[in-house]
């Protein structure tokens, strides 16, 4: 199994309960069962709704150091705004290895709760070589999905990320991720070149 980083950021998959508190990475990791030997960046503890542009220059540029030193990165944050970070790093990391985005629906702390099952299949998709040269993916509900296509289409149904148009492009079957189709290019583009100085 190839390396991973897990960069934790809040959201759902971290919440107690009613309590606003966010759990910390380490707590995320081990409630969610992730293997031991994953590197964990205990990144941000809020809502998505709340991440700034300042978060997320600072999270690209932590992406892009540790895809360089040869590692998968799985990206863990609220579902509100998991699109657009998903289509932002898919913009500012340019790399063959996979950074998978996930998230979850329900709180850890209820029935069917989708977080474990989200992350064990990030890490696999993040651990997989024949998930590399597919851009930026997100990963929930099984199904693997191009950045710059998923949406989030339902505010609380787990099977909430698509890609309208377009469709996923693979899934994970019993833990093992199975690549459908890939993209003529792997990542987004700058529809032109973008202005200096970012986060504007
Ligand atoms: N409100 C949460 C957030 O985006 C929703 C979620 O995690 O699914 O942080």
């Amino acid at each position: 199994m190839s390396r991973v980083t897990v960069f934790t950021l809040g959201g759902t998959i971290s919440a107690r309960g009613g309590d606003a508190a966010r759990m910390t990475g380490r707590e995320v990791l081990t409630a969610l069962g992730a293997p031991e030997d994953v590197v964990l960046h205990d990144f941000r503890r809020v809502p998505s709704s709340t991440l700034t542009h300042a978060d997320l220059a600072d999270l690209a540029a932590e992406v892009r150091a540790t895809v360089a030193a040869g590692s998968g990165a799985v990206v863990v944050q609220g579902t509100d705004t998991l699109e657009e970070t998903a289509f932002l790093l898919d913009l500012l990391c340019t790399t063959e290895r996979p950074i998978v985005v996930t998230g979850a629906m329900r709180r850890p702390d209820l029935p069917g709760a989708d977080g474990p099952a989200n992350l064990a299949a990030a890490l696999a998709v993040a651990t997989d070589p024949a998930c590399r040269n597919l851009g930026v993916l997100v990963v929930l509900a099984d199904e693997i999905h191009a950045a710059r296509h998923a949406r989030k289409t339902h505010t609380t149904s787990v099977a909430t990320f698509a890609s309208p148009g377009a469709g996923p492009l693979g899934t994970v079957v019993e833990g093992e991720p199975r690549i459908l189709l890939r993209p003529a290019t792997p990542t987004a583009r700058w529809p032109s070149t973008p202005r200096s100085g970012w986060p504007w």
